[in-house]
């Protein structure tokens, strides 16, 4: 391989806003056959909004939101930020917890006035014995939409549920039919359950979904399809995405993300916009035509 090539290849993807950490990266991009996107912050803006709140045992509205961003104020996950964000427009006040736990890729557990509050997902509920069958029905209705659904429960009483919309961006549609034009397999990866990614990959055109991955078992769904043969490309923003980031071939980092994203992966898109993969593929392809 001519340096040179290699060097004027690098140049070009800077220009470009892609960020490319060593000469190998660019060498291996072309040869990608899978490309594995997270969903939240990447296929999606990150910046989900409250769309549905849905009180449950007599539960007042304004009380639920009240415990529901006092519980969620201590957390960094997006998808606390909007209920936050909620609760500031409603302008509802909220009360200091006495105690917060993170329960990755299921939600928190906080104490508040006493009062034990859980905010997450059905698994999280199953797992703590809090029914949660009769709301199953309007659950599933919202996810229909591709809104995510968190459950809350006071005191092992399940009291409501607030539901969650995050905006696709606009270039993601277009950059995943280029990926396919290219034959590039597409995948989705997501915590998020099933029936919202299936929701969300359907408005892009993805057919091939992993739902309900656990943070800590992503970079084992991405070791699996490499075992498969595939040649695989994972692009993430999350911290939660960086161990699968540094064990695909070339890992994406969104430049809109985390820091411990950008630290994981070999190529940052600094415009955090889906088509910068697309462009750097294709950069990668114009560079070793170059060479050979
Ligand atoms: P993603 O891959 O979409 O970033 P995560 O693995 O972080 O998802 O989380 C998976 C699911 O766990 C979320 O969709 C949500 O239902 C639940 N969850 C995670 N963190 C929280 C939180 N702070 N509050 C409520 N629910 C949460
Ligand atoms: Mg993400």
């Amino acid at each position: 391989a001519t340096p040179t090539s290699i060097m004027v290849g690098t140049g070009k993807g800077a220009e470009s806003g892609i960020l490319i950490k060593g000469a190998e990266h660019l060498e291996h991009a072309h040869k990608l056959t899978t490309i594995v996107l997270d969903k939240t912050g990447t296929i999606t803006k990150g910046q989900p909004e409250v769309t549905d709140i849905v009180t449950l045992a007599g539960m007042a509205e304004a009380e639920l939101v009240r415990l529901a961003i006092s519980a969620e104020k201590n957390s960094e996950h997006p998808l606390a930020q909007a209920i936050v964000a909620h609760g500031q427009q409603q302008g509802i006040a909220l009360s200091e917890p006495e105690s917060f736990t993170a329960i990755p890729g299921h939600g928190i557990e906080v104490a508040i006035e006493g009062k034990r509050i859980l905010v997450g997902t059905r698994k999280l509920m199953k797992e703590n014995n809090i029914e949660y069958e009769t709301a199953v029905a309007t659950i599933e209705q919202l996810e229909l939409q591709g809104k995510t659904v968190m459950l809350l429960a006071v005191d092992n009483q399940l009291s409501g549920l607030l539901a969650v919309a995050d905006t696709v961006k606009e270039s993601s549609a277009q950059a995943v039919a280029e990926l396919q034009k290219m034959g590039i397999e597409v995948w989705m990866m997501t915590g998020d359950n099933t029936r919202t990614a299936q929701a969300i990959a359907q408005a892009v055109g993805i057919t091939n979904v992993m739902a309900e991955v656990l943070p800590e078992h992503k970079a084992a769904k991405v070791e699996a399809l490499k075992q498969e043969g595939k040649i695989v490309g994972m692009v993430g923003d999350g911290i939660n995405d960086a161990p699968a980031l540094a064990i695909a071939d070339v890992g994406f980092a969104i430049g809109t993300g985390t820091d411990v994203a950008i630290e994981a992966a070999d190529i940052t898109l600094i415009r955090g916009e889906l088509t910068g993969l697309v462009a750097a593929i294709r950069l990668s392809k114009a560079t070793m035509r170059n060479i050979k």
